[in-house]
């Protein structure tokens, strides 16, 4: 049986631990630990046992949560100087290596995932909070002269961008503590306070986070954590005092959120699941590790992993052969193990959908190359499937985003066809590109409706060095460092008039 146990005495004030021996986490209003009279439990999907239990906030004191960051908490922060503030992002940042086992540990039984993959979400949670100083470099106004229209001579105008005050994060369960920290990044450097809601599946690592962020000395009162379920947040959203949502999610729930908010500023990172398109010349070992990286790496749940792989008719039945070699030393078990490439999905409901999409593919004239077989409840094998082309629309595993680890792979005559069939499905987050006709490679990029192309890798968002983000179905916006800043502020346009009357009057 999986238990949480954690060692550093910086937690001890977040949770007790109940007559069951679980430790029950408690909810993060303004500066207080609260605990309420509500809990979830939360499940460890190595084994599905219950590891910890965590506290629903009353709805008095998501109230008091909301009103106390509105009234005082967004100036708390405001009126902190920006080096203050950069202060504290790189004092969570230490604070997150002294702490890195028990969060490592967290991401491990709480996310399932492999040691490999909850160190790099770590780091990569270390390294935006040391980055947050690039996005200064985007924090920046225009001075407009007004000498170039009659209407305007003897003004001019500063346009400033100011923090919108309060920004709402709802995160997802695949990346808990990274997407925290990035939504916390771009949101604070530019003096918002700072609400977050995780997700129900994995949230100890977040609440963890929480309480660091509280040691580095974070305004308590501009500072917010809301362990509610998804479907209980509808109030909130649709809250005149939130001044933007940044959610990382579904597009289901994108659209829920978008329909239930009103006139807000949104950052939308949503559903995806990525094209490979293999060229002729593409060097064909390297593409088939690549790929299948991207098919099964943190066992398919990533925004950015490669779903359809389409293959120009040469090369065809070579890169099918190398893809299912690669895809069949995957190890998979236990994500305690160190030998272990691939972990468990997040919840039994995950293996039932990814179950459901082969016996669809399969009933619509598919074939399973490798893989499909449950281990399991929450272990399967990575699974490669051929599909027919003319039947692809069909198709449920094209159509949607199954979050598991299974793609489907088809040949195409041309590029022409390639960037076709990509673009019939309805999202659009990145796409990959393996070859190096320079011709077909440019048509490629002109022609995929994505925000993003990786050339001869899969696609990786890592810590949003390079931004990244949806069209179509996959959202609104861009995360990346000194792009999001976009969504968390305003503009504000000054107009000075220099003589103070009659410039305007005619009118
Ligand atoms: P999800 O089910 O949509 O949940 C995401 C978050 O939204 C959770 O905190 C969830 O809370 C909350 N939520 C659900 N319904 C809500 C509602 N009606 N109002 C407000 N909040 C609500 O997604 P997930 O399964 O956690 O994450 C996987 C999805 O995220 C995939 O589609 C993936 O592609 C996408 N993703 C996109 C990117 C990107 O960069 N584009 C990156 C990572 C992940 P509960 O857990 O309490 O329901």
């Amino acid at each position: 049986m999986v238990k949480l146990e954690i060692s550093s005495p910086a937690f001890r004030e977040i949770y007790r631990v109940d007559n069951e021996g679980i430790p029950v986490f408690k909810s993060y209003i303004a500066g207080e630990w609260v605990e309420g009279r509500f809990f979830h439990d939360v499940k460890s999907p190595i084994d599905q046992s219950i590891i910890a239990r965590i506290s629903i906030p009353s709805s008095d004191d998501i109230e008091r949560a909301l009103e106390i960051v509105y009234r005082y908490g967004r100036w708390d922060i405001r009126n902190l100087p920006g080096y203050k503030r950069l202060d504290i992002l790189h004092r969570a940042a230490d604070l997150l290596e002294s702490n890195i086992d028990d969060i490592v540990n967290s991401l491990i039984l709480n996310a399932g995932k492999t040691l490999g993959s909850a160190r790099g979400e770590v780091k990569a949670s270390i390294d935006r909070l040391r980055r947050a100083d690039l996005d200064l470099r985007r924090i920046q106004g225009d001075y407009i002269p007004g000498d170039w229209s009659d209407e305007t001579t003897e003004t001019e105008a500063i346009v400033r961008r100011e923090p919108v005050g309060v920004v709402l994060a709802i995160t997802p369960f695949n990346y808990p503590l990274f997407d925290t920290v990035n939504k916390l990044s771009y949101s604070v450097i530019v003096g918002n306070a700072f609400m977050v809601k995780p997700s129900s599946l994995d949230p100890i690592p977040v609440v963890m986070f929480i309480r660091l962020l509280e040691l580095a000395g974070f305004p308590k009162r501009a500072l917010a954590l809301l362990t509610l379920r998804g479907g209980d947040m509808e109030k909130i959203l649709a809250d005149p005092r939130i001044g933007a949502i940044s959610l990382t999610g579904s597009t289901e729930t994108g659209l829920k959120i978008l329909r239930s908010a009103g006139i807000k500023q949104f950052v939308m990172e949503l559903g995806g699941g990525d094209t490979a398109v293999v060229l002729g010349d593409a060097d064909l070992e390297w593409s088939a590790q690549r790929i299948a990286r991207g098919i099964y790496s943190y066992s398919g749940q990533r925004c950015d992993a490669i779903k359809l792989v389409l293959a120009e008719e040469p090369v065809y039945e070579k890169i099918k052969r190398l893809l299912v070699d690669e895809l069949r030393k995957v190890r998979i078990g236990d994500p305690r193990d160190p030998s272990v490439d691939m972990g468990p999905l997040i919840d039994v409901e995950a293996v039932d959908n990814m179950i459901k999409a082969i016996e669809d593919a399969l009933s619509k004239g598919g074939k399973i190359l490798t893989g499909g077989k449950r281990l399991d409840n929450t272990y399967i094998e990575p699974t490669l499937i051929e599909a027919p082309k003319e039947r692809l629309e069909e198709i449920e595993a094209y159509k949607k985003e199954i979050f598991a680890p299974i793609a489907i792979i088809t040949s195409v005559k041309s590029v022409e066809e390639a960037a076709e069939i990509s673009n019939k499905r309805p999202y659009g987050l990145d796409a990959a590109i393996f070859g190096k006709d320079i011709n077909k490679i440019r048509y490629l990029i002109r022609h995929l409706e994505v925000g993003a192309i990786y050339i001869n890798d899969y696609p990786r968002h890592g810590i949003g060095y390079y931004p990244f983000g949806g069209r179509k179905n996959s959202g609104i916006g861009r995360e990346g460092i000194g792009y999001s800043i976009e969504y968390t502020t305003a503009y504000k346009t000054i107009v000075y008039n220099y003589k103070g009357k009659g410039i305007w009057e005619y009118l």
